[in-house]
């Protein structure tokens, strides 16, 4: 599925012309032309990122930000023609992930919209409970389902793989993991990652693969793919 981008800009010709080098890229776009319309269509849209112009009517950017920033941690690249330092740092500070100065180009913007998306990945925030095909797993509860009956897993391999199921098609390195997950006192080998997933994939093995699994990517680590949710 293609990633959505919200572009909240006032000016007709920019923000076709972005539109357009998006959609190109393979984004979808949604298109906001006032700060009113800006949190309308981020509350409905629920975009992947927010290219979002300082100068707009009805409300400006930075109070557009401020409200984004209550709730979500969705990746806001700020676009506007105030290119001094200052601006850039207080954009920065005010929780924006990138800055471009106008004029800009079409390409540039592309390339720093998949730069900002790549270092922010969806995490589920709030997950509760995710239901994936026949396996549901509840996050709070710290309890995973596999047709409504409970699976057992030893406590270190569950916060495993409860921490790869909050990151969904994510990948992580065995070193990303053991210092996400286990801590940094961790004294264990990378091995040990290896032989956890071993043991996941064995707890896992009635759940189909149409539906999702615990996948490993050579040389890169491991990651929870579903399929079906
Ligand atoms: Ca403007």
């Amino acid at each position: 599925m293609s990633q959505t981008i919200l572009v909240v800009e006032d000016e007709v010709g920019i923000s076709r012309r972005l539109t357009a080098d998006l959609v190109k890229a393979g984004f979808q776009v949604e298109q906001a032309f006032d700060g009113e319309e800006a949190l309308r269509k981020f509350t409905a849209f629920a975009p992947d990122l927010v290219l979002l112009d300082l100068m707009l009517p009805k409300r400006d950017g930075w109070s557009i930000l401020k409200e984004i920033r209550k709730h979500s941690s969705c990746p806001v690249i700020i676009l506007t023609a105030l290119s001094q330092p200052q601006q850039r740092v207080t954009g920065l500070n005010r929780g924006a992930d990138d800055y471009i100065t106008k004029p800009f180009y079409g390409e540039e913007v592309v390339a720093r919209v998949k730069a900002v998306l790549r270092r922010s990945p969806r995490i589920l925030e709030n997950p509760g409970t995710r239901q994936y095909g026949s396996l549901k797993i509840d996050f709070q509860a710290h309890a995973v389902f596999l047709k409504g009956v409970p699976l057992s897993f030893i406590p270190r391999d569950l916060s495993l793989f409860l921490f790869l199921a909050r990151h969904p098609n994510q990948t992580f390195s065995r070193e990303q993991l053991i210092t996400e997950v286990w801590g940094l006192d961790y004294k264990g080998s990378e091995r040990a990652v290896d032989l956890a997933v071993k043991r996941i994939r064995k707890t896992l093995r009635a759940w189909p693969k149409t539906e999702g699994e615990v996948k490993t990517l050579r040389g890169l680590g491991y990651q929870f793919c579903v399929y079906q949710e």
